[in-house]
């Protein structure tokens, strides 16, 4: 049974998964130890880079973006020189990277980001980068896609495809979607907006403001 918070999973409904050591929603592991055996039978070794992520997690990355106590990056990746003047410039020059806390399909627990072990070294540090995709992890990315569209692939599915709403495509983000719906069904703008107004959120009135505004732009368009 998964045990729901407002905008993802209670970690009671987690699970670790190994050699990882990472904490998934306990529904998604038979289905990605499925998939991880598939993938070793194709030649692969799929190797999750990151898993569920806390709200606090969320909240601290983005608290310290905005207090430039993390690297703050333009479209391109470039830091950027020039601060953003106010709260609306500066939540949307986050959003460019990073999730808004309580937004992150992370917090589902039945969302991944993956790599192939295989196709790289053991010190090599993965990016997440669409370079990457269309580079060393290319085979691996060919052979997942043929998995998802032969409906091989356990569940799971690719959420950030170009052209669905305002976050970048990412080829290495999987959803476990049978169980992500059940948590999309249950979030609730009305219930985000009273956890920001008593969180120390950074521009929180531009976050509260803009709500409807941005989960249709960043959180519904991936609510497939
Ligand atoms: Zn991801």
């Amino acid at each position: 049974m998964m045990l729901r918070e407002p905008y993802g999973i209670s970690e009671l409904g987690l699970g670790k998964i190994f050699p990882e050591n990472l904490f998934v929603a306990k529904d998604i592991i038979e289905d990605l130890e499925k998939l991880r055996q598939s993938a070793l039978q194709a030649g692969f070794s799929l190797k999750v880079e990151s898993a569920f992520r806390s709200f606090e997690k969320q909240l601290s990355i983005w608290n310290r973006k905005a207090f430039a106590e993390l690297p703050l990056l333009d479209k391109n990746g470039e830091l950027i020189q020039k601060l953003p003047e106010n709260e609306e410039e500066m939540m949307y020059c986050i959003l460019f990277w990073s999730a808004l806390p309580g937004c992150s399909r992370h917090h589902f627990g039945t969302d991944i980001d993956v790599s192939d072990a295989s196709a790289v070294s053991e010190n090599y540090e993965v990016q997440l980068t669409p370079q990457e995709c269309n580079g060393i992890f290319a085979p691996f990315h060919e052979w997942l896609s043929e998995c998802i569209a032969s409906e091989k692939s356990f569940g799971f599915n690719r959420i950030f495809e170009p052209g669905r709403g305002k976050i970048q495509p990412e080829k290495w983000h999987l959803s476990h979607l049978p169980t992500a719906r059940k948590i999309q069904d249950s979030f609730s703008i009305d219930t985000l907006k009273a956890i920001y107004e008593k969180t120390d959120i950074a521009c929180k009135n531009a976050i509260i403001e803009n709500l409807e505004k941005l989960l249709d732009e960043y959180v519904y368009p991936y609510f497939i």
